[in-house]
């Protein structure tokens, strides 16, 4: 079998609508069919040929037909008849198999420890590495990224289907890490780097555009979603339409030296007083909280409703309709959440947003690692 050796063309990849200016070939159309079948088998489990050709709009003889090169890869396997009420021959139904290869994933985004994981084809984390840092930076920081990832790869029991990584900082399109100040990077091309030394296909995206893609493929978020990481630092993923939006100059996102209000606020390590950051960041919240002295209910809100100032202009011009929360739920639930949802109420015609939601994520600590291994599966299967 060759899973990792999928025909890429016309599937949309990473950060990618579908370029209707190409021209499509046959073997386009093929591979963007095949794509098309694993992601119905994905969404919906057991189906027979002729669930898939329903679901799909394609003829039962252009399913079989994938359907006999998907088993021949092992990515698809036979389960045996279903049992039906109606005379004639029952059908036979496939699934994916979901160990018929396994995804690494990497999360870079806890400066002190790199965190790697396997998972299989359904996004079940079978076992997780992790490499201390010491607050190494530079190349230093780099050689460790690549030793988490060998240790994961190391305990895989499947062929792999390649490596996610989630990284903090600005990362482009082919995984060049053009900036992250912490880990002192710029211009790092961590995705070339990764490849060399493993020798398998590897992904490398932002890790707040990691975590959108888990919570849209393993959590139960919609199409239209923005998830807002609160960490170290807060920055934002963005789905649009199902597909993740990277923007001009890959930073879309960026919002935690965005200054909310005219008011002022706390200091910033960027210089600025009141940026999100100042406002929401773990450190600072617990910073706060420790002085405060009391239930941190006054802080909290103050935080909330700073995230709902900053947040209602987004909102509203991507007409959103979803908005997850991903941190401490300590912190971010109770009074930070309500305060929130309450400004981005106040400050939005009611109307056309009235059933916006804001919610914690439904992922909680490994959310980098499995949206890392989302963004194989959607790069190396097509499957979103
Ligand atoms: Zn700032």
């Amino acid at each position: 079998m060759s899973p990792s050796t999928p025909a890429r063309s016309v599937v949309p990849t990473w950060g990618r609508a579908l370029d209707t200016t190409a021209k499509v070939l046959p073997s386009h159309a093929r591979s963007h069919n095949r794509a098309l079948v694993l992601q119905t088998l994905a969404a919906h489990g057991e189906l027979s040929r002729a669930d898939i050709a329903r679901h799909t709009g394609l003829t039962r003889v252009t399913v079989s037909d994938l359907v006999a090169e998907l088993i021949d890869t092992s990515l698809v396997v036979e389960l045996g008849q279903r049992a039906e009420a109606r005379p004639g021959k029952p059908a036979t139904l496939l699934q994916i198999d979901k160990d018929a290869a396994h995804i690494v994933g990497v999360d870079l985004s806890d400066l002190a420890t790199f965190r790697s994981c396997v998972v299989d084809l359904e996004g079940t984390v079978l076992s997780t590495h992790e490499v201390d840092t010491g607050g190494a930076t530079g190349q230093a920081a780099a050689a460790l990224a690549v030793e988490a990832a060998r240790r994961a790869v190391a305990a895989a029991r499947a062929p792999l289907l390649g490596v996610g990584v989630g990284t903090p900082g600005i990362v482009d399109s082919r995984g060049t890490v053009l900036t992250a100040p912490n880990l002192g990077w710029s211009d790092l091309p961590l995705q070339d780097l990764l490849t060399e030394e493993l020798g398998l296909a590897v992904h490398v995206a932002n890790d707040a555009n990691a975590a959108v893609m888990a919570e849209r493929r393993f959590g139960d978020g919609t199409p239209d979603l923005m998830l807002i990481r609160i960490g170290g630092g807060v920055g934002a993923g963005l789905l649009l339409g199902g597909v993740p939006r990277l923007g001009a100059h890959f930073a879309t996102g960026e919002i935690g030296h965005v200054v909310v209000g005219t008011d002022g606020g706390p200091p910033c390590a960027c210089g600025k007083n009141g940026c999100l950051e100042a406002w929401l960041a773990v450190p600072n919240l617990r910073r706060g909280l420790a002085a405060a002295g009391d239930d941190g209910t006054e802080l909290l809100t103050e935080a909330g409703r700073r995230l709902g100032i900053a947040m209602a202009p987004v909102v509203g011009t991507l007409d959103l309709y979803e908005i997850a929360l991903s941190g401490p739920p300590d912190l971010l639930e109770g009074p930070l959440l309500e305060a929130a949802l309450r400004t981005l109420r106040e400050r939005m015609l009611i109307a056309s947003h009235h059933d916006l939601r804001l919610r914690l994520a439904a992922l909680s600590d490994d959310i980098v690692l499995r949206g890392a291994a989302a963004i194989v599966l959607g790069a190396e299967l097509g499957v979103s």
